[in-house]
């Protein structure tokens, strides 16, 4: 019953600015990355965040990707929406670059501001003495540098990859990635409201199984102080997911003034008028092409936590509940007066196969 699967997983998802505020620790505070592995092994990252320093240091080299041709294929493919710094700030942090073993394809748009090779020298800028204590030399990885530009499609082994122009300013790219595991769409940095634009990101977004949007503000923020600053709403990104008929709607790049309650709410919201919505949140990994989390709503057992912290838990199960559901944990711990029961509630963040037969691993967060 198991087809081709593609694994998103989420390492960054704060707009604008990292956030190390303890009400924002549930939702995360890095800056926008995502990576995507294709069932063919082709490894894609999104966007160059601070989540991307996680990312390194978890870092596992491509699998051997054996695409088509029987050609290894063991390098990363990123694409990057655009230069602002909450976009590329995770360059200087990100370990695998300074591995001559690796090999990076990066891609971007040609900046009106800076001409040929943007990408590279806005990577380059960054480390610039004296923002930084090295420069970009010191990154021994193979790394090549693309143009892309709206309207342009590729093909990189059995995925297809769109990119169209956004409206944001000074430009950005929305990426449509087909793979045969499902269809996602990260579209962040987008305002609504230039005719053109709009229609054609409902376009890039059209029929996708995941479909990411900027969520930044409020709706009555977004019609009032910050119009023009360039970001969206959950009311707009479930307005385009309905008219596009994308599956599900991702709420992504949370203001950094936006606490977990207050993202809570905007989910919530969202909800109401949309049946699959997710707010985006570090460590959260959804399997398109899987059977998980289509499974059980309402369900009990007793199990063994097995790897426990303040923010959260790994629970080996049985039953398979879905991405972002509900769980109310009773964990029973011996006491001086004999056991005592704790309770928790928690919400599901990833689901992975457990080295237990017929058991999944359940990572979740706690919110209370
Ligand atoms: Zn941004
Ligand atoms: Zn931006």
């Amino acid at each position: 019953m198991s087809g081709p699967v593609t694994k998103l997983s989420f390492w960054g998802v704060r707009g604008s600015t990292p956030t190390v505020d303890p009400a924002t620790w549930r939702y995360g505070g890095n800056t926008p990355c995502l990576e995507l592995t294709a069932p063919d092994g082709t490894q894609f990252i999104l966007d160059c965040g601070t989540g991307l320093r996680v990312l390194g240091s978890r870092w596992t080299a491509p699998a051997a990707g054996v695409i088509a041709s029987g050609v290894r294929n063991p390098e990363t493919h990123i694409l990057v929406t655009h230069y602002h710094w909450d976009h590329i700030q995770g360059v200087p942090f990100f370990a695998p670059l300074y591995s001559e073993n690796n090999a990076f394809h990066f891609y971007s748009f040609r900046s009106k501001h800076l001409g040929r090779d943007s990408l590279k020298q806005v990577f380059e800028t960054q480390m610039a003495t004296p923002y930084f204590p090295v420069n970009m030399s010191a990154m021994t990885a193979k790394k090549k540098f693309m143009e892309v530009s709206g309207g342009d499609s590729f093909t990189i082994g059995e995925n297809k990859i769109t990119a169209r122009y956004i409206n944001h300013p000074q430009g950005c790219l929305g990426y449509r990635i087909e793979t045969p595991g499902g269809t996602v769409v990260y579209a962040t940095d987008n305002e609504p409201g230039d005719p053109q634009l709009d229609h054609e990101l409902r376009e890039l977004a059209a029929g996708a199984d995941i479909f990411i949007n900027d969520a930044q503000y409020t709706p009555e923020q977004l019609a009032s102080t910050r119009q023009g600053w360039g970001h969206s709403s959950w009311r707009e990104g479930v307005k385009v997911a309905r008219e596009a008929g994308a599956k599900t709607l991702v709420l992504f790049h949370h203001d950094p003034d936006a606490t977990d309650r207050m993202v809570d709410g905007l989910l919530r919201q969202a909800r109401e008028e949309f049946d699959s919505v997710f707010a985006a949140s570090e460590g959260m990994v959804i399997k398109l092409g899987s059977a998980d989390g289509t499974l059980e709503t309402h369900m009990q057992e007793e199990t063994v936590v097995r790897d426990l912290a303040l923010q959260g838990a790994l629970i080996s199960m049985q039953h398979c509940p879905r991405l972002q559901s509900e769980l109310q944990i009773t964990m029973e711990t011996p006491g001086v007066d004999g056991p005592k029961a704790m309770k928790m509630r928690g919400y599901v963040v990833r689901i992975e196969t457990s080295e237990e037969k017929g058991h999944s691993a359940v990572g979740v967060v706690f919110t209370e």
